[in-house]
């Protein structure tokens, strides 16, 4: 007889879990990883299952990308679908500082930061992923590579996208994030300043054929 899992204290505990210090069965481990248990992003368990949901979610959420932006696409609007996607990789840069990112605390970043570019002030929360997404943003504002008003679109479409898209989890960061590894070119850095508006990140020709 093995020992009982750290989290049930049912089933046999076969997972040494470095959060809970313990034993753990991989049932609780592939429910509750990242999300009710604060996993160490360097756990194996952790990256193995993180991966495999990037993975599978990606799909799903460029399909979800292209139908909430297929006016865009109609309208060959390259300027904002750019700006849309230098959001997402924002947020990717994010991620990867905080592996832990749940649904929530990104779309309530985002809104924040939405608020934050009205043209009247409001009052807005600090947030980490508020501040990051800001700075990496205010810099390409500053430089004349994106257009404020662009960047407040690009910011409310990507928010209802997230909100339609959020399984109340970490569905919607990690598909996301999988979608952002999958087509986009990232700095290998992780350093922000380095985005760069492409046009031909977003969508080559044919996908956007195969969407038509
Ligand atoms: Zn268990």
């Amino acid at each position: 007889m093995g020992k009982k899992c750290v989290y049930c204290n049912d089933r046999v505990g076969k997972r040494e879990c470095p959060a809970l210090g313990g034993l753990i069965c991989p049932v609780c481990c592939g429910e509750h990883r990242g999300v009710e248990i604060k996993c160490p992003t360097d756990c194996r368990y952790f990256q193995r299952g993180e991966k495999f949901q990037q993975e599978k979610r990606s799909e799903p959420y460029r399909k979800a990308w292209l139908e909430h932006n297929s006016d865009l696409l109609e309208e060959e609007n390259y300027r904002l679908l750019n700006t849309v996607a230098i959001v997402e990789r924002a947020v990717y840069l994010f991620y990867e500082e905080d592996q832990l990112l749940t649904d929530d605390r990104l779309i309530t970043g985002l809104t924040e930061l939405e608020k934050r570019l009205k043209p009247i002030e409001v009052p807005t929360q600090s947030l980490e992923l508020t501040e990051f997404v800001h700075e990496v943003i205010s810099d390409l504002i500053e430089s004349g590579k994106v257009a404020k008003e662009q960047v407040r679109e690009a910011l409310a479409r990507t928010i209802e996208l997230a909100k339609d898209f959020s399984d109340g989890s970490r569905g919607l960061v990690q598909g996301l994030t999988g979608r952002v590894e999958e087509d986009y070119d990232l700095p290998e850095t992780g350093e922000g300043e380095e985005i760069e508006p492409r046009e031909s990140i977003i969508t080559t020709p044919n996908q956007l054929n195969d969407y038509r």
